[in-house]
């Protein structure tokens, strides 16, 4: 049995406060066999300095320490969330030389100097505009940072821009930006990078996740089966949320697999294991403190 959640945030990202022990007890809660951490490494964020830096040598010390320390009641995952803008590719290198590393999530949160959340990469744009905007830096990153296991939340851009466009932010014209899409999912099945089902989404009240449910039929039309989930929680009441409606999208749109990674290599697992499981504690599986 495979349940585990591939998207998750702790104290060592600078927009969570959560701690690693409350995030194995709610994992337990769950009945979660597996999770992986992935904390935000995005050097040179644009106009906060330093905000989602990370000592990389001193995260991964302490992962391993958690992983070896509680290794009986759940397989820890180390994993990154890096920011990937594409003249950091040379400053990173170490970091996918490592090997102890299990997973890589390739996320674009700013682009040009300019981010999403504060509403300065829209500014001067019109929606459609910023969106293949959007993916066309996705394109350009992804053509850089080849190494990443999968692609995060691609098409997050609809969270933002509500100052700009009203509500129509969170509307994409998929038809106008299908060629870019395309391209982004045929360089990434190429490669052997996947793709991630992030459902935060249905936390924002998208009633989706990321990617939508159009870009997850065309990648699977197009032969992807490279697949994660994660919940994006940075809170651990957060996490493994809404797996259930996830993962049946994930059937309907006639996935088989589900992924998890070792050491940056994904493993396949059976996604029908998976459509049910969620949410069913083992009482048996306990954490002690030692
Ligand atoms: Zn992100
Ligand atoms: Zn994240």
């Amino acid at each position: 049995m495979f349940k585990s959640d591939y998207h998750l945030h702790s104290s060592f990202s600078d927009d969570c406060g959560e701690s690693i022990e409350k995030i194995y007890i709610k994992a337990l809660e769950l009945g979660l066999t597996e999770l992986a951490i992935t904390d935000h490494m995005d050097p040179d964020f644009p106009r906060r300095d330093n905000l989602f830096d990370l000592d990389f040598p001193l995260y991964m010390r302490k992962m391993k320490e958690y992983r070896d320390k509680w290794s009986d009641l759940l397989d820890l995952k180390i994993g990154l969330e890096l920011g990937m803008q594409s003249h950091l590719a040379q400053r990173l290198e170490q970091v996918f030389q490592d090997p102890d590393l299990d997973f890589i999530i390739g996320s674009l949160h700013c682009s040009d100097h300019t981010e999403f959340f504060d509403g300065s990469f829209f500014r001067g744009r019109s929606r459609d505009e910023a969106h293949r905007t959007y993916f066309m830096a996705i394109h350009e990153n992804l053509s850089v940072f080849r190494d990443i296991s999968v692609l995060g939340h691609l098409d997050f851009i609809r969270r933002y821009g509500k100052e700009q466009y009203g509500t129509g932010h969170k509307d994409v014209d998929y038809r106008l930006h299908m060629d870019v899409i395309d391209e982004i999912l045929t360089l990434a099945i190429d490669e052997g990078i996947g793709l991630e089902v992030n459902t935060s989404g249905y936390r924002k009240g998208l009633g989706q996740p990321h990617p939508d449910e159009r870009i997850l039929k065309r990648y699977h039309d197009l032969g992807g089966e490279i697949l994660t989930l994660g919940s994006d929680a940075h809170k651990a009441d957060d996490m493994a949320g809404e797996f259930r409606k996830a993962t049946a999208l994930l059937e309907k749109v006639g996935f088989k697999y589900i992924c998890g990674f070792h050491r940056r290599k994904p493993v396949f697992y059976p996604l029908s294991d998976q459509v049910y499981h969620y949410y069913c504690p083992d009482p048996s599986r306990k954490m002690v403190a030692r």
